[in-house]
């Protein structure tokens, strides 16, 4: 075990990496970027949490998965001692597929650039970092045009996508270059969280001082040229931010200023979201980027590399753009995966390698069949329930759900029938499993969060 060459910080690096194609959206984002290691020796690891609660989600939830990615990378047996801890360092390098593909190396900040940083704007996220493909050519076109005569055309501008597809990365762009092109304009800056965030405060602190602060944040937003908002669906159900929003909304509107949203979702499906609002967004000029079709996810593969200078041939490229066809964020992602297997490894690049490194994502993966037991399981292990519980006959709303997403997830994984999924569940009738089944696939369209547990799901089943 003392072959060991890997740093804790490498080794970190590596294992995110790897994660975070594993567990991509929210459980990435949430627990697993969140974390650091410390202390790595021959035999074990801690695993540094910034909160108790992040702490028993991943213990309960990514530990194994963690457990054969350390061992894997580290070519050894460690014990993961999970505690809670600083991670700043860590969360200052974060962003490590965040970042886009190229960076703007300049020795000094020019006067624009200084502006663009105190705006909260990322300098790295410009129009010429950004791959123009069939999927995402619209939102493109429509982002350079604003940024040439902002508040003129397409106002509001409404963009939105899954995760991943570089709606972040645009509107940035859209900042950075009004910012350079029209230096007397005032750009504004923030994303739906933190406009709820910075009013609350504002109300705080105007209470405390019994006065309202109100009139700064409102000067704040009301008279900027350009307002940018980035994960606008943050804010749906916050009625308060929501109505500070919808003034806001309103009067940079009727004065012709321009507004850029991002959103995960298309208007028509915020949920807990006044209509008054939702129809001033369509009002505008609304864009989507799809997933990436193949060209481009080559495209941006191949930029990426000869801006690096990395040693990859365009047949281990188009391999990685042919398997991962998610979205742009994992597509890095993965490419970062082999690069740093590679280094480690010190193997030369190939298919075979880029293959393995990148293990549980690559497609194949999701055409084999999937063992029933792993499903039930997962399931029992997502909602933190037992599998006994679950086959059994107790009613309550906390094994009613494991159950019928269990025979969900089931059905549509193995596609075995009604009747045989309800034996296995401890010997239930046919309809009752039909029902389950239907009742969970409204779900699914009703409610987010029916909706991002079952894909969350998928993903730990798919990554076994
Ligand atoms: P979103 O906000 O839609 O979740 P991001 O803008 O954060 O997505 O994009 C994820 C990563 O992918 C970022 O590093 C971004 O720079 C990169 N990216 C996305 N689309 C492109 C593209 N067309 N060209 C270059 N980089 C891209
Ligand atoms: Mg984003």
């Amino acid at each position: 075990m003392t072959s060991l060459k890997l740093d804790t910080k490498t080794l970190w690096q590596a294992v995110l990496a790897e994660m975070e194609v594993n567990f991509s959206g929210l459980n990435y984002d949430m627990y697993i970027s969140k974390t650091k290691a410390e202390n790595l020796t021959d035999d074990s690891v801690d695993v540094i949490c910034p909160s108790i609660y992040v702490q028993k989600k991943m213990e309960l939830l990514f530990k194994p998965f963690l457990q054969e990615s350390v061992n894997k990378i580290g070519k050894g047996k460690y014990e993961l001692n999970f505690r809670v801890g600083s991670t700043l360092e860590k969360n200052k390098e974060q962003p490590k597929f965040e970042e886009p593909l190229f960076k703007n190396i300049s020795p000094k900040e020019n006067p624009s650039q200084k502006k663009a940083k105190e705006t909260g704007l990322n300098l790295d996220y410009t129009f010429e970092n950004f791959i123009m493909g069939g999927t995402n050519r619209l939102a493109y076109a429509i982002a350079t045009a604003i940024a040439d005569n902002p508040g003129k055309m397409h106002n509001p501008f409404f963009l939105y996508s899954g995760v991943g597809q570089g709606k972040t990365h645009l509107i940035h762009a859209i900042g950075n270059d009004i910012i350079k092109k029209h230096p007397n304009l005032s750009v504004v800056y923030c994303t739906g969280e933190g406009f709820m965030n910075e009013l609350i405060e504002t109300l705080q602190k105007g209470r405390s001082k019994k006065q309202y602060l109100t009139n700064t944040f409102r000067k704040k937003y009301r008279t900027a040229d350009v307002l940018i908002i980035d994960d606008i669906q943050f804010i749906a159900g916050k009625i308060q931010t929501q109505e500070e929003f919808f003034h806001t909304f309103n009067e940079l509107y009727m004065a012709q200023k321009q507004i850029v949203l991002a959103s995960d979702r298309p208007p028509e499906e915020f949920k807990n979201f006044e209509e008054r609002l939702t129809s001033r967004f369509r009002s505008g000029i609304l864009a989507d980027i799809q997933k990436p079709d193949f060209e481009l996810r080559a495209a941006i593969l191949r930029a990426k590399r000869d801006k690096e200078g990395d040693e990859f041939d365009n047949e281990v490229i188009d391999f990685i753009a042919e398997n991962v066809d998610t979205n742009v964020r994992e597509l890095v992602g993965s490419y970062q995966q082999v690069l740093t297997f590679m280094k480690a490894g010190e193997h030369p690049l190939s298919i075979e390698l880029a293959e393995k490194a990148l293990g549980g994502l690559i497609k194949n993966k999701r055409n084999k069949p999937v063992n029933i037991n792993t499903i039930v399981k997962s399931v029992c292990n997502y909602y933190s329930v037992r599998i006994p519980d679950v086959k059994g006959k107790r009613r309550t709303k906390d094994l009613v759900i494991p159950r019928q997403i269990s025979m969900y997830l089931i059905y549509e994984l193995t596609n075995t029938p009604f009747a045989s999924i309800g034996e296995l569940l401890g010997g239930r009738d046919h309809t009752t499993v039909m029902h389950g089944v239907k009742k969970v696939e409204t779900a699914i369209k009703e409610d987010l969060k029916t909706k991002q547990d079952v894909m969350n799901i998928k993903q730990f089943i798919y990554s076994i």
